[in-house]
């Protein structure tokens, strides 16, 4: 493919999907954003690419490891290596996106940064970026995710971003996002929005891919490296899709590596039209097409278009949408969705946490409990993308542990 000269355009659609579905108001900023994606990451323009590079190894952390996983290629009779993105600065892959949208930010003379935030992961990301780059930080977050986040509300503060609570609605992520969005309609001459995920408007989806394309990079380098070859499977959990693009981005042309997108099943795959309740975050799986957040992708929505609520054991998986070009390489047939429920993602949090002494994001456990539940053969040589820490979780981890009847929980008693 000839680029040499001809510059780079980004990628607006995605077979049907994605979009640019926003208020008249926000297109200006919408193209501003386009124009700088398209000069300083596709092109490099001012060596922005390379700043990038440079920050996202030394403030980041970067290679992470790609590790083998003795005890579970055993149990599972391949060679199961593990992507350690657990081991980013912050504790999970979100610091790749929030730094390089940050840093562009920056190049683009912005003043100011806004994100939201659901559980608060992509919130600390964003406000720990800021913090390195110096730049004003406000986090919009749902008031029942506030008082239920109490240590992320702090992190973030303690990094010097405020934290607005939102009062609107059941006062969760979908609400935050709509609140951002709201800011960013009115400040767009001095603020960025760092969306946290491959969802909204083009050219969201297409940038933050490219900021996670990082992790792919790597795996492939890595694999050659200490495998000499590209793996069969990758592996990795979706809620949004970004952890997963990040993985998948530079393995979808080569048809010999099989793709897996896993989605949090919940506690059920069916829903409750009446209700309006998905006890599930399936999208991918059991959701319709429709339009949220400025594009359009599959999500979980009933008869009359209203938007679902969506469950799971995991903040971070709990989102009614997916990215739109994961949506259209599943529908391609070039990435398989797959889902597992909580149970299943429970029992492999403390699996990893036994067998290989890395207590992985309840996110994360459901890409690893893919490999107990599979009945395909996933080949020989299987990369799971071990998108963040658990740290974060373990007030959730034992709450939920005591809840169940886990085949290999530890004794709980302990706190009796
Ligand atoms: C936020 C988060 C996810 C889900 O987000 P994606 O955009 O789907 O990657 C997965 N794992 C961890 C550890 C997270 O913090």
């Amino acid at each position: 493919m000839p680029e040499s000269n001809s510059k780079r355009r980004s990628e607006r659609k995605f077979g049907d999907y994605g979009g640019q579905y926003v208020p008249e108001a926000l297109m200006p900023a919408i193209e501003e954003l386009t124009d700088a994606y398209e000069r300083y990451v596709l092109d490099n323009e001012d060596g922005f690419m390379d700043e990038f590079r440079e920050r996202i190894r030394d403030f980041g952390g970067r290679p992470t490891p790609l590790q083998r996983a003795d005890n579970l290629s055993e149990r599972y009779g391949s060679d199961v290596y593990l992507k350690r993105e657990d081991l980013l600065h912050g504790g999970a892959h979100k610091l790749n996106n929030a730094l390089g949208q940050v840093l562009l930010a920056k190049y683009m003379g912005k003043e100011r940064i806004i994100a939201e935030t659901g559980a608060g992961q992509h919130g600390t990301a964003t406000a720990m970026a800021a913090a390195h780059l110096d730049m004003p930080c406000e986090i919009y977050m749902g008031r029942r995710d506030v008082n239920r986040q109490r240590p992320n509300v702090f992190r973030m503060r303690i990094n010097g971003a405020a934290v607005n609570p939102v009062d609107i609605g059941r006062g969760t992520l979908k609400e935050a996002i709509s609140e951002t969005m709201r800011d960013w309609a009115t400040t767009v001459e001095t603020t960025h929005y760092v969306i946290g995920s491959v969802v909204g408007p083009a050219p969201f989806p297409a940038m933050v891919r490219d900021f996670h394309r990082v992790i792919a990079e790597e795996t492939r380098r890595q694999a050659e490296e200490q495998y000499g070859r590209l793996p069969d499977a990758v592996v990795a959990c979706a809620g949004g899709g970004s952890n997963t693009m990040g993985i998948f981005s530079d393995f979808v042309g080569d048809e010999g590596v099989s793709l897996y997108a896993v989605e949090a099943g919940g506690s059920s795959l069916s829903v409750d039209e009446e209700r309006g309740v998905a006890p599930n975050s399936a999208s991918l799986s059991t959701g319709s097409e429709g339009v949220l957040h400025g594009a359009r992708t599959k999500l979980l929505q009933d008869g009359d278009g209203q938007i679902m609520e969506s469950h799971s054991v995991s903040s971070g998986l709990d989102y009614a949408g997916v990215g739109p070009e994961l949506a259209y390489l599943v529908d391609e047939g070039r990435v398989n969705a797959v889902n597992v429920d909580d149970d299943a993602a429970l029992e492999a949090f403390h699996r990893l946490s036994q067998d290989e002494g890395i207590i992985p994001a309840l996110e994360t456990a459901h890409a690893l409990a893919f490999l107990e539940e599979t009945d395909e053969d996933l080949g020989e040589f299987v990369v799971v993308n071990v998108s963040g820490r658990g740290d974060k979780d373990l007030e959730a981890a034992i709450e939920e542990t005591e809840k169940r009847d886990l085949p290999n929980a530890p004794d709980m008693g302990v706190f009796e």
